[in-house]
């Protein structure tokens, strides 16, 4: 069993890279501004970082997994680039109205559901009080309540700075272990995920 470590659970389309609708060659991928540096001080501060997304294009026949595999090798080598790196890679491929037989279900993984995300704890164990989740839906905040683990869930949009509970959550306790308040870096990777929202605008798909 992996060891319980603080992690940094984040969706991808519209907090990594520009949410243009069913991203998945390699020659779409472009970084949020500042996302690659955000991970890579996830990375320094000894945070596990681990996608979790939902992708229905799958689903809806427009890729499938192998693509999206490469996708994720694309990205992870463009992150490597800039010193950062992503530890794990959890998808759904799922969507009830989808064309694709096989994943044409109403599944538990999909977000807003919680299954995806417990997944990738049970397989990725995290160290609750230090972990959190970011994303630019409300479904990823409703994934991340709905999850058995509760975790702290940061919704990045321009139009849902954190409420006075999240600040509440972000101030919690400090990491002995890399000595930096987790509240602090969680602020500092919210940020810097945060200028990428303001520039890429609303996310106006539903992947
Ligand atoms: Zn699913």
């Amino acid at each position: 069993m992996t060891r319980a470590i603080p992690t940094a659970f984040l969706d991808r389309d519209g907090v990594l890279n520009i949410d243009r609708g069913f991203v998945f060659r390699p020659e779409e991928l472009e970084f949020v501004e500042d996302a690659a540096a955000a991970v890579r001080l996830l990375n320094e501060t000894g945070y596990r970082v681990v996608v979790v997304t939902n992708q229905s294009g799958v689903a809806r026949g427009l890729y499938d997994e192998t693509a999206l595999r490469l996708f994720h090798e694309h990205m992870q080598a463009e992150l490597l680039v800039h010193g950062a790196h992503i530890d794990a890679f959890y998808h759904c491929p799922h969507h009830p109205e989808g064309s694709i037989v096989e994943f044409a279900i109403d599944c538990d993984c999909r977000k807003p559901k919680a299954g995806l995300l417990e997944q990738a704890v049970r397989e990725q164990p995290a160290e609750r009080s230090r972990s959190f989740l970011i994303g630019d839906r409300e479904a990823d905040m409703t994934a991340a309540k709905a999850a058995t683990r509760n975790l702290i869930a940061l919704l990045r949009t321009q139009r849902n700075l954190p409420d006075h509970r999240t600040c509440r959550a972000l101030r919690a306790s400090t990491d002995p272990r890399c000595g930096q308040r987790p509240a602090a870096l969680r602020q500092r990777v919210q940020l810097q995920l945060h200028k990428v929202v303001v520039s890429a605008g609303d996310p106006t798909t539903e992947n």
